[in-house]
């Protein structure tokens, strides 16, 4: 279903706005948040209308019609650019790639729509931001978008894609207090842990102080099955070793490079790397880190070497960019 730009124009004339959610950004993470989201907020009131946008038209057709296969009685357009989906809601969120599209999106299409609409109608409006981009951008953005009468949050999310889909995510808030409780009611029907980190881009400095440290872990435990292997050991003996003593972590006991070391789990590394968290993105969050560290003269030595480890994957065997990050045991295992 395709609506244009006077639809959107009569919801917001209509006095429907208030009912309405956009959601912007249907790729990997943002199409099953969305459904979760629509899904229960349709469930609750059956009178609320929802609005989809992506760059590519695609994306938000195939949404549309899934969604409205299973729930052919919701009220659900697509949006062709943000400024139509901002006129239609007063609820926008935005799952993007990172910090140019959060700059396109915003300082292209939300922030001068919300500039044209009545103070009343931009005083109710609230933008959730969920990508994971730089901190800087992000509270710029957030800035401009208060200074227009609205409210904004930053919340980066931690669990992935099976995560999104489940609707288990953890949202990481940065925002004032009023904004994360208005936040709160939405982001709850996508995700189990709602953190407020403290004010604009907080929830974002969260996100990549986690990474940060996930992605020198990957790296180290890695490095560790691969010398364990050379002495000798069985894979699964010294998995079970690291993860019943101080050097246990996540990379090591969930997300183990090396297939079959966990027995009973069955870790990306066991489907060539499929479904996890692309190494392309740990070397995004990687550049995040090492970005801001910079800015604030915080010494990064690890960081900035797994940075140049994860390039370097990407470099020499471009095929494990989409592959699960882990996929960094692959690239010291050939490169040995
Ligand atoms: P993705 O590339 O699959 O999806 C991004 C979507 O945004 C695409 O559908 C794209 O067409 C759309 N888009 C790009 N520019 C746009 C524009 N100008 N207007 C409208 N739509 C536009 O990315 P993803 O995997 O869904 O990740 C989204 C964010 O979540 C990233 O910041 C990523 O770092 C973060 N994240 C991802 C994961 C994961 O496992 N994939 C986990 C945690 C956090």
């Amino acid at each position: 279903m395709r609506v244009s730009l006077r639809c959107m124009k009569s919801l917001e004339r209509a006095n429907l706005r208030h009912k309405s959610t956009s959601f912007i950004g249907l790729g990997r993470m943002g199409y099953e948040m969305a459904y979760n989201l629509f899904s229960k907020q349709f469930k609750e009131a059956n009178d609320s209308y929802f609005v989809v946008c992506d760059a590519v038209p695609e994306s938000a057709r195939f949404f549309s019609e899934n969604f409205l296969a299973q729930f052919p009685s919701a009220r659900l357009t697509i949006a062709t650019n943000p400024e139509e989906a901002t006129l239609a809601s007063n609820r926008v969120i935005t799952m993007l790639p990172s910090s140019p599209q959060v700059k396109e999106v915003y300082g292209q299409g939300i922030i001068p729509t919300l500039k044209n609409l009545s103070a009343e109608l931009t005083r109710d409006t609230l933008c959730i931001d969920s990508t994971t981009l730089d901190v800087t951008v992000a509270r710029e953005v957030a800035a401009d978008v208060v200074v227009m009468g609205a409210q904004m949050v930053d919340a980066p999310v931690s669990g992935g894609v099976a995560g999104a889909k489940a609707g288990t995510l953890s949202f990481l808030v940065g925002g004032t207090e009023s904004s994360f409780k208005e936040a709160g009611s939405l982001l709850s029907l996508m995700g189990l842990r709602i953190i407020h980190c403290g004010p604009s881009g907080a929830g974002l400095g969260a996100k990549i102080c986690n990474n940060l440290v996930l992605g020198v872990e990957q790296i180290v435990v890695a490095e560790a099955m691969l010398l364990g292997q050379k002495l000798g050991l069985d894979p699964a003996v010294l998995a079970s070793v690291i993860n019943s003593s101080t050097g246990g972590c996540w990379s090591s006991s969930v997300n183990n490079p090396v297939p079959f070391a966990l027995p009973g789990k069955s870790p990306p590394c066991e489907r060539d790397y499929e479904g996890g968290f692309a190494t392309a993105l740990m070397l995004k969050d990687m550049g995040l880190a090492t970005g801001i560290a910079h800015k604030t003269e915080s010494p990064l030595p690890l960081g900035e070497l797994a940075e140049k480890i994860y390039s370097q994957v990407i470099q020499k065997q471009p095929e494990l960019a989409r592959k699960d990050f882990s996929s960094v045991y692959r690239y010291l295992k050939d490169t040995a």
